[in-house]
């Protein structure tokens, strides 16, 4: 199946009299006939449901979905994108590791990493992501367990070079973790260009309508782990929490990681996704070929429209000829990257909240990447927890605006730009 069909078809096709829709199984627990049948699940014997504390069958067809849109072997909807990004490092780097990050990472996964993660013991490395091989090859250590980078870097909109980062990390016998969430699969498959894991906050695009947060974890089933035993002594060696079993050799490269993520990490923390919200996750996963299209062309149009007003000082949108990013993004992303922008207008900060008071199509938001036009000073909300020195390396200025254009008709969102920049 081509994307387009993936969308609607994959992860579930019903038999003779089954709901056409994905059904949601809202329920938390499942019956079994003998305690025996029961035995063989939590012995990972059989398949099957228990609690739907670790698994439920709604959010695996889901998470079906989105594996085969990524073109991956196993994949698991979490609570959030933040849970995402969490249990897709800590299955594999915990107390004493370290990992090599994109500095130019989301801020909430940066506070993550940087602040939380660090309390866990796991240590962290942040390198521009535009570093040269050989000062990314500087940064890896005996005891790094993963390089973890963002295809398009929310707010920063720097495309990763994800081949850079692939060779290095697997150089070092490692796994590249990519947060595709703001390229989606439909504009960008990290896997096809040597990325071992993707993550997403499915709250954006793939949810694409406000509705739901949540996130997923996609493995590609390439990374050999077996390969490197001593590296990855929890998918390698017996869990003697899980009866036992290796993960590696019991599930072999497809299987292994998100087996162990969800019998260990979700079992111990129950960050699971709730069935109805992987319903509307669904419904969202149906139209998001058709909405990416909408989202690029729109967006396009909004940035050349940015470029040309002289009350605009500049603008970042990888899909403009001039900007530094986009023949990295024609290569990786050839039929367009996402619909979020970022611009600074003339008067920096001032400048920037009295222009965003006249808004009336573009709402004020603490969010992208969804269908409704919405609009963000990050120096001022989401990244003000960080320094003015941490706020430049993550390449967010104080002036910077964030803009996530949406699917409403583009003239109309022009419009509302052009008279709140007249105010200005
Ligand atoms: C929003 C976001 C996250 C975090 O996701 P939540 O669903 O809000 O927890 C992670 N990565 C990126 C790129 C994001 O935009």
């Amino acid at each position: 199946m081509r994307k387009e069909t993936k969308c609607i078809q994959a992860g579930y096709t019903p038999g003779n009299g089954d709901p056409r829709m994905i059904p949601i199984i809202q329920s938390t627990t499942f019956r079994y006939d003998s305690s025996e049948a029961m035995g063989k699940l939590f012995d990972l014997e059989a398949e099957g449901y228990f609690y739907t504390r670790l698994q439920n069958p709604t959010n695996d067809m889901v998470a079906a979905k989105i594996a085969a849109l990524e073109g991956g072997t196993a994949a698991m909807l979490t609570s959030s994108g933040q849970a995402a990004s969490f249990f897709a490092v800590f299955n594999i780097a915990g107390e004493g590791d370290h990992v090599i990050s994109s500095s130019t990472i989301y801020g909430g996964t940066f506070n993550l990493f940087n602040v939380t993660m660090r309390r866990m013991g796991v240590d962290f490395t942040f390198v521009d992501p535009d570093c040269s091989a050989e000062e990314l090859e500087a940064a890896f250590r005996p005891n790094t367990k993963a390089v973890f980078g963002e295809t398009i870097a929310n707010p920063a909109l720097i495309v990763l070079d994800i081949e850079k980062f692939a060779d290095a990390a697997h150089a070092h016998g490692v796994p590249l973790i990519i947060d595709n969430t703001f390229a989606t699969p439909i504009n960008c498959r990290p896997f096809e260009w040597g990325a071992d894991i993707v993550t997403h906050s499915t709250t954006k695009y793939m949810d694409g309508h406000d509705t739901s947060v949540g996130g997923c974890i996609v493995d590609s089933g390439n990374f050999d782990w077996m390969a490197h035993k001593e590296k990855f002594p929890g998918l390698c060696t017996p869990d003697e929490s899980y009866h036992g079993i290796t993960y590696a050799e019991k599930f072999g490269k497809e299987g292994a990681f998100i087996t162990k993520c969800t019998a260990q990490l979700m079992r111990d923390l129950g960050a699971i996704q709730a069935p109805m919200n992987a319903f509307f996750l669904n419904l969202g996963l149906e139209s998001l070929d058709v909405r990416m299209k909408r989202h690029v062309e729109n967006a396009q149009k909004v940035a050349e429209f940015l470029e040309k007003n002289e009350k605009v000082a500049w603008v970042n949108y990888p899909g403009l000829p001039g900007n530094r990013y986009y023949d990295r993004a024609k290569k990786y992303m050839p039929e367009g990257t996402c619909g979020v922008i970022s611009f600074g207008i003339r008067g920096g900060r001032a400048a920037a909240e009295e222009f965003m008071k006249h808004l009336n199509v573009a709402i004020i938001a603490t969010h992208v990447a969804d269908a409704h036009t919405c609009i963000l000073h990050p120096a001022n909300s989401t990244h003000k927890q960080l320094t003015d020195e941490e706020l430049t390396a993550g390449g967010v200025g104080p002036d910077l605006i964030r803009l996530s254009v949406g699917i409403e008709n583009a003239d109309d969102i022009i419009d509302d730009l052009a008279q709140a920049l007249a105010e200005v």
